[in-house]
């Protein structure tokens, strides 16, 4: 058949691919292992699928990323990320700070600790932020091999000083992983900053509609990526050729709709923050916010995100309670409530309901912003809060 003249690279649903004889079988899965960024020959899907290396180098471009590695999922990202680092005559301890996705903490107790023995530290933030002295102390201290953490926490929207991080971790030859998912490229590219390994959850901004779920593996360093590439294959977290093409059609607006998002985002939270109806509002944009200098610092004022997180007014947490059953009901008649963020529509979760034992405080909302026109989510906001 003559070659199609489609500019896109077309949904490969081939698990294996055909090979003409024994040397080319050898050559090809010579430079599979050699050199698995261009091989030879597509060998097996699980390994590698050209419409799954043609979003890769999409992405490679967004992230500014010699290598990026699509997964099924966040979580398989994460995984990938943090098991080619386990070695069994390896002890030192991997240091996690604690507001980081509820997935990812429960990852760390249930696999990591339960089942592998891994041997993990937990870094606390203070009141407000991660505090730099307590962060030099204790891997002064205690020596981490690896320290991971989010560049923008959930759901109270820490920014750290990540900068000062990295840099205290480099110093001392500590790898530094970081889950970007909330900041995504648009606001922050941490490989520029001395990351060694960035992933983010692209089921949310970068693919951006709800209707996919995927990971993504970045980083420069072709010894950490091959090995990323290795683990990837042998455990089988590959994504699927059709999702990978979804993804790539949808990171085309990736940019255009994040904006939309952080300026929608940044009204409403202004907006919230003057509510009778609101009691405080967390936002990285306000100044009220105690992350808003570092985000200054780090996302050079190209935006602040579009998650919002705030809780609602009144006098006893019964009143609070009531209110949230409220808010939620009359706001679910505009935009639903969906225990994700990043899509195009407004999305909404109740934290207290969710992370009672972290987040106690009743009628405390999360908000994920999504690109419609603004008056119609303010107008949402305004009749919800309305008791
Ligand atoms: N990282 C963050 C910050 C997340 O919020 C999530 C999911 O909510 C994940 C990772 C996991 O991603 P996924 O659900 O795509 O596995």
């Amino acid at each position: 058949m003559k070659k199609i003249n489609t500019h896109r690279t077309p949904i490969y649903r081939e698990s294996g691919f055909y090979l003409e004889s024994s040397e080319q079988t050898l050559l090809a899965f010579k430079s599979e292992s050699e050199n698995p960024h261009e091989p030879e020959k597509y060998i097996y899907s699980r390994y590698r699928n050209p419409t799954v290396v043609a979003v890769e180098q999409q992405m490679m471009k967004i992230e500014d990323s010699e290598w990026s590695l699509l997964t099924e999922s966040g979580m398989a990202a994460i995984d990938i990320a943090l098991s080619i680092f386990q070695e069994a005559d390896d002890k030192r301890p991997w240091l996690f700070f604690t507001e980081i996705y509820g997935g990812t903490n429960s990852y760390i107790d249930s696999i990591l600790i339960k089942r592998r023995g891994v041997n993990t530290i937990r870094f606390a933030s203070g009141a407000d932020n991660y505090v730099l002295e307590e962060f030099i102390e204790i891997i002064e201290l205690k020596k981490p091999k690896l320290i991971y953490f989010e560049a923008v926490s959930n759901p109270m929207l820490i920014v750290t000083d990540v900068l000062s991080f990295i840099n205290e971790a480099k110093k001392r030859n500590i790898i530094v992983i970081i889950d970007n998912t909330f900041a995504t490229p648009y606001l922050w590219k941490p490989l520029a900053d001395g990351a060694d390994l960035v992933i983010h959850s692209a089921t949310k901004y970068l693919s951006g509609h709800g209707n996919i779920s995927a990971g993504v593996i970045s980083g420069n360093d072709k010894v950490l990526m091959q090995k990323a590439i290795e683990y990837r294959k042998w455990v089988g977290h590959m994504l699927s050729p059709d999702d990978a093409y979804r993804l790539g059609t949808q990171m085309q607006t990736f940019e255009l709709r994040f904006g939309k998002q952080i300026e929608n985002a940044f009204h409403l939270a202004e907006f919230l923050e003057n509510h009778y109806n609101v009691e405080k509002v967390f936002y990285p944009g306000l100044e009220s916010h105690a992350s808003h200098n570092f985000a200054n610092k780090i996302f050079n004022k190209k935006g602040y995100g579009a998650m919002i997180t705030f809780q609602l007014a009144g006098d006893t947490d019964n009143i609070k309670r009531e209110r949230s059953k409220t808010f939620i009901e009359k706001f679910s008649r505009y935009f639903y409530l969906i225990p994700s963020l990043g899509d195009t529509e407004t999305i909404f979760m109740p934290v207290d309901a969710v992370w009672g034992d972290k987040y106690p405080y009743p009628g405390t909302i999360r908000l994920s912003i999504g690109i419609e026109n603004y008056e119609h989510i303010e107008n949402a906001i305004n009749f919800a809060l309305d008791f």
